[in-house]
């Protein structure tokens, strides 16, 4: 029998910083826009000792806001992490990677090192996230991180003007050395809920996963093209029992998932092991079941609530 919860998540998301350096209009958790971090990193740091007290976990995502912006306390939060073992994700902009940063990036363990960049060429990604440079930016960390032998996955987002440019930013992330890039529409959340022109409709939804596959077929053998998880697949998947995952978010709460608007507790002056106990059969909660009912399978919208628009649910 397998177990119903696991006594610590396999996986935990912390979610660093709500600010961000840039300014995207398709954020899905509105960074930038969030009042100041209640974790600080001497938090971070403590949660991170309490998570190793108890037996650790096997991985932590690290992602945003803008998670460099920690500067030194991000290496000393990882580096707690990977003394007990953690292998990590992080999720990254790429603005700040520069080549020292690089270097000491080299010894961790990663399932990969994430950079977002959203299009083939600096005009389309600069404007969608409203930074001049960022595309510069993002792809000297992408060549720099795949040349220290960093495993490099290239994050794409999608809006219905750089659906042509795919195939094009197809070939940048190979040039760039990635092992895959994670191709998609915007999620329907926080900025990207709020901006409709920024989401696509059933046709050109059906062109971006026909490019998709000419892409996958192009590069097989060579660059894993994968096309970003819908948000009812995500949820359906995650909702299956054992419970193993969860985010804190930079006000401290635990949630249960990036896109579930669920809370079950909050660690910035609290211990997370004994919130986490509690959460038990927290997934088959009826208004949780009713959430992921009400999530579109293509378009990830759900009709009850809009992510990171509206206000989070406390079980
Ligand atoms: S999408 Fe990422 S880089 Fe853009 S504002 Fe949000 S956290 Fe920052």
């Amino acid at each position: 029998m397998y177990p119903s919860h696991f006594t610590m998540p396999l996986s935990l998301q912390f979610e660093l910083t709500g600010q961000c350096n840039l300014k995207c209009r398709h954020c899905y958790n509105r960074s930038g826009e969030l009042p100041l971090d209640a974790m600080t990193a001497e938090r971070w740091k403590k949660l991170s000792k309490e998570l190793a007290a108890h037996g650790g976990i096997f991985e932590c995502i690290i992602s945003g806001g803008e998670p460099f912006l920690l500067g030194e306390d991000l290496f000393a939060i990882m580096d707690i992490l990977h003394d007990d073992g953690a292998i990590f994700l992080v999720i990254t902009n790429g603005f700040l990677i520069t080549e020292k940063i690089v270097r000491r990036l080299q010894k961790y363990r990663y399932r990969w090192l994430q950079i977002s960049i959203d299009a083939s060429n600096a005009q389309a990604h600069d404007a969608l996230r409203r930074v001049p440079g960022s595309w510069e930016k993002a792809v000297h960390a992408a060549l720099n991180a795949a040349d220290a032998g960093i495993p490099l996955a290239i994050a794409n987002t999608i809006i219905p003007e750089t659906i042509e440019d795919l195939p094009e930013m197809a070939r940048l992330a190979y040039f760039c050395g990635a092992a895959s890039l994670i191709t998609g529409e915007v999620f329907p959340s926080g900025r990207g809920a709020i901006d409709e022109a920024l989401l696509l409709n059933n046709e050109e939804r059906a062109r971006l996963w026909h490019i998709i596959e000419e892409q996958r077929v192009i590069f097989q053998g060579r660059m894993k093209i994968q096309r970003s998880m819908s948000n009812r697949s995500q949820l359906e998947g995650v909702s299956d029992l054992p419970a193993a995952g969860a985010i804190i978010r930079p006000n401290g709460d635990i949630r249960l998932d990036c896109t579930a608007p669920f809370v079950i507790g909050n660690v910035a002056n609290a211990s997370f092991y004994e919130q986490w106990q509690k959460s038990r059969g927290c997934w088959q909660d009826k208004r949780v079941k009713e959430y992921i009912e009400s999530v579109d399978w293509y378009s990830g919208k759900s009709n009850l609530h809009k992510n990171h628009v509206e206000g989070d649910i406390l079980l």
